[in-house]
């Protein structure tokens, strides 16, 4: 493909990612952000790597990006998200990598939520001819499937205005992100697997509005679980893309599909969910995880620092070991590392983009 500048990507461009990734075979991390830390170490990770990226909030990170002390959480939802988008905005093209911005689940209470960010797209067009976010999920699969895609066909109608992409949901992911989810934990609960009837169904009801993109249900649960708890069936997806396929006559692999609870998944399975169509895997507790697993090092090796200001066997002031930077760096360390690792298993490493 022609390449894009560095930077944010939206609309034809993010849509030439979208179909890049899925014609040679490769798919990109979407990592959750929480504050400047995560988000900054994802940029890092994506440039070292020379991968694209796609990083995202969650309703939950997104209050947090504004503060927990914010006053109204509802507001702090909106702007928080909006604060990252435009943190994101002004950074990425110095990383030398394209980044899509995206928000994760947002169920039906979400929704003012997601209106909050619309809102501020349009505005951002209206004054820079660009929305803030290059797409927004909706997850309203524990509804009824006409109803939850009723409201898809409504928010990709006033979103494609803002040449904005939506991500839905058919089917539940098991295990629980940020209060939005189930707790069908049980592999052989049906609901944990999508059926292809109900994607044909999405298909028909919004190819011709504007860009989606799949969420579908093969066994995948966020979280991190005992081996033998997950039961993933990707040929779910294999099967979701050849209905689409023969009922409209279309290419290969029609639908952008979206693999959510990435955190540790096998190679395997995700190489052949690759190949059905899968352009976005999400990881958010193996990220978790890396970080805090480089704080707790440094904290397990400098303990003094976190006690006293000046070392009670030396004298000397430790004020070097506990300055935020000293050790906020080391999980930040953590996630570049971690994302080194995603980017290899996704086969984007070495694949950006960016002119
Ligand atoms: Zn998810």
């Amino acid at each position: 493909m022609t390449k894009l500048p560095a930077g944010v990507v939206f609309g034809a461009a993010y849509r030439d990612l979208v179909a890049n990734c899925k014609s040679e075979k490769f798919a990109l991390p979407a990592v959750n952000v929480v504050g400047t830390n995560s988000l900054n170490a994802v940029l890092e990770a994506a440039g070292k790597a020379q991968s694209d990226v796609i990083i995202q909030l969650s309703n939950g990170g997104a209050r947090y990006f504004a503060g927990n002390g914010f006053p109204n959480p509802e507001t702090a939802m909106v702007l928080g998200a909006v604060s990252a988008a435009k943190h994101t905005a002004l950074l990425a093209e110095h990383y030398g990598i394209c980044v899509v911005l995206h928000t994760d689940h947002a169920n039906r209470k979400l929704l003012g939520w997601v209106d909050g960010l619309i809102a501020q797209s349009e505005a951002h067009v209206a004054a820079c001819g660009q929305p803030l976010f290059s797409s927004h999920m909706l997850d309203l699969s524990e509804e009824p499937v006409g109803q939850n895609l009723a409201t898809c066909r409504d928010y990709l109608t006033r979103m494609a205005k803002s040449d904005m992409s939506l991500e839905i949901e058919l089917g539940v992911t098991g295990g629980e992100e940020d209060g939005v989810g189930s707790e069908h934990d049980d592999p052989d609960n049906p609901h944990l697997y999508t059926q292809p009837t109900d994607v044909l169904a999405a298909y028909d009801m919004l190819s011709g509005i504007g860009h989606f993109s799949v969420a579908a249900s093969f066994g995948n649960v966020h979280g991190v679980y005992k081996p033998g708890n997950v039961r993933l069936r990707p040929e779910i997806l294999q099967n979701s893309q050849a209905l689409v396929q023969t009922t409209h006559s279309t290419a290969e692999n029609p639908l952008d599909l979206v693999f959510h609870g990435g955190s540790g998944s096998d190679h395997a399975d995700i190489e052949e969910a690759i190949r059905y169509g899968v352009f976005k895997m999400n990881i958010d507790t193996d990220t978790q995880f890396a970080f805090a697993h480089g704080v707790g090092a440094y904290v397990e090796k400098h303990p003094v620092a976190f006690q006293a200001q000046l070392d009670p066997s030396t004298g000397k002031p430790t004020k070097k070991l506990y300055d935020p930077r000293a050790w906020l760096r080391e999980g930040e360390k953590g996630v570049v590392d971690r994302l080194q690792q995603a980017f290899e298993d996704l086969g984007s490493a070495g694949r950006s983009v960016a002119a």
